[in-house]
C-alpha cells in the first residue's frame, strides 16, 4: 500500500507539548509538597494518552490516572512505568493483567475479592486505593459501608493479598468549590473515612480529593497528591476565570483548510434546513470538518479564524463539512481562497475551545474529549 497519500493531514489536531510541560510544571509548583497525578482518561481528554503520559512524567507528575483498566494497560504496554492508578471497573474488567502489570486499583466495595482474587492467580500483591463516597453518588463506598471495607481491606493486606496504598473521594462541585458547603461536608467525611482506615491498621500514604478545580482553588484539599485532569490540558474548570487567568497555556489547537469558496446571493439558504440565510451578497467558504469529527453540531454561530481574520459558523454543521459567510464582496476571491488556514480554536488565533463549548452549550471537557479519531493529533 502506498502511503504518500498521508503525508500531509487535511484537519489535524495540534498537541503543544511545551504548553502541557508548562501547565504540568505550574501546578506541581502550586500544590508542592503534594504530588501530581496527570489524569489521561478517554484517550488524555483527547490530546493522545501515551503522548501526553510521557511529557506529564519527564514535566514532573509521579502519577498517572485512569478511568480503566484497559487504559492503563495501553500505558504500560507502550512503555510507561509511571505509578498507575485505575478507578472505575466492571465484572469484565481484567484485574489480573492489571495486577501483573503492577497497575493500582480504585476499590469501592465487594469488587475487592476479585481483586483480591486476581493477587492469588499472580502470585502478587493487589495495589489498592479504597474509595470512599462523600456526596457524588457515584463510584465508592457509602460511609455506612466503609468500616466493613477497611476491615476486609485489613484482614487481605495481613494475607498478604492486598497493599492499601491510598484512600480517595471525588467532589461533586467542580466549578466553584471556594466556600462552597458541600465540598466541605465532603472533606469531614473524607478525613472520617481515612481516621477509620487508620484504625483498622491501614497506613493510607497516598490521601487524595483534588480534581483540576479543587486544586485550583482550595489548597486544603491538596494533601498527599492532586488528580489533574483538565487543568493539565490548559482548560479552565471554571466559568468566570480563562486558562490565562489561572497561568496554563491551552495544549491542543484545531486547525484545517478553506475547501471551497464561492458567491451566493442575498437570501441564500445556507446548510441543512437552511437554518442561516445570506443578509447581502457575500461569498462562503467551506470549511472540510464536521460532526464526524467531533465539531458539534449544534455549535451554529461558534467564531472561525481563517488566516487572520475572524468569522462565525453559518447554518448547520454537517457530518463532514460547514459554512463560514465570509460577508465579503460577492467578486472578492482573495479573502479565504481554497487552501487558507483555518483555526476552530488554538493558539494560533487565540480562539479558546471554550467558546466553541459554549456554542454547543457543553463544557470544554467534553468538547476536546470529543474530536473524532478521523482527525490526526500533530504531537509538537
Ligand atoms: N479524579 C477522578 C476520579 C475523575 O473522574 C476525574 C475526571 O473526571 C478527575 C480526577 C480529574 O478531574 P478534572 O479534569 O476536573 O481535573
Amino acid at each position: 500500500m502506498v502511503k504518500s497519500w498521508t503525508a500531509a493531514p487535511e484537519r489535524w489536531v495540534t498537541i503543544d507539548h511545551s504548553a502541557l510541560a508548562h501547565n504540568i510544571g505550574t501546578i506541581a509548583q502550586s500544590v508542592k509538597p503534594a504530588q501530581v497525578m496527570a489524569v489521561v482518561k478517554a484517550d488524555g481528554y483527547g490530546h493522545g494518552a501515551v503522548e501526553v503520559a510521557q511529557t506529564a512524567v519527564a514535566a514532573g507528575a509521579t502519577w498517572l490516572g485512569t478511568a480503566h483498566v484497559r487504559e492503563a494497560l495501553e500505558l504500560r504496554e507502550a512503555g510507561i512505568a509511571a505509578p498507575l492508578l485505575a478507578w472505575l471497573h466492571t465484572i469484565n474488567t481484567p484485574f489480573e493483567a492489571a495486577v501483573a502489570h503492577n497497575i493500582d486499583l480504585g476499590v469501592s466495595g465487594p469488587e475487592i475479592e476479585a481483586v483480591a482474587d486476581a493477587a492469588r492467580a499472580t502470585n502478587l500483591p493487589a495495589r489498592v486505593h479504597l474509595k470512599i463516597d462523600t456526596g457524588l453518588s457515584r463510584n465508592g463506598a457509602v460511609p455506612e459501608a466503609w468500616d466493613a471495607l477497611c476491615r476486609r481491606a485489613a484482614e487481605l493486606q495481613q494475607s498478604g493479598l492486598v497493599r492499601v496504598v491510598g484512600v480517595f473521594t471525588h467532589f461533586a462541585v467542580a466549578d466553584d468549590p471556594v466556600g462552597e458547603p458541600a465540598v466541605d461536608e465532603q472533606l469531614r467525611v473524607y478525613h472520617e473515612a481515612v481516621d477509620t482506615a487508620r484504625k483498622h491498621g491501614l497506613t493510607v500514604d497516598v490521601r487524595h480529593v483534588a480534581n483540576s478545580p479543587a486544586l485550583l482553588s482550595r489548597p486544603d484539599t491538596h494533601l498527599d497528591m492532586v488528580r489533574a485532569g483538565v487543568a493539565i490540558y490548559g482548560l479552565s474548570p471554571f466559568a468566570d476565570r480563562t486558562a490565562t487567568d489561572l497561568g496554563l497555556r491551552p495544549v491542543m489547537s484545531f486547525g484545517t483548510t478553506v475547501a471551497h469558496n464561492k458567491p451566493a446571493d442575498e437570501g441564500t439558504g445556507v446548510s441543512y434546513g437552511y437554518a442561516y440565510r445570506c443578509e447581502t451578497p457575500t461569498r462562503l467558504a467551506l470549511i472540510p470538518c464536521g460532526y464526524g469529527d467531533g465539531v458539534p453540531r449544534i455549535a451554529a454561530g461558534a467564531p472561525v479564524w481563517i488566516g487572520g481574520k475572524y468569522y462565525r459558523v453559518a447554518g448547520r454543521i454537517a457530518m463532514d463539512q460547514f459554512v463560514v459567510d465570509l460577508n465579503t464582496d460577492r467578486d472578492d476571491e482573495t479573502t479565504a481562497p481554497v487552501g487558507a488556514e483555518v483555526e476552530l480554536f488554538g493558539a494560533q488565533s487565540g480562539i479558546p475551545s471554550d467558546a466553541w463549548a459554549q456554542a454547543a452549550d457543553t463544557i470544554n471537557y467534553e468538547l476536546v474529549t470529543r474530536i473524532g479519531t478521523r482527525v490526526p493529533r500533530v504531537h509538537k
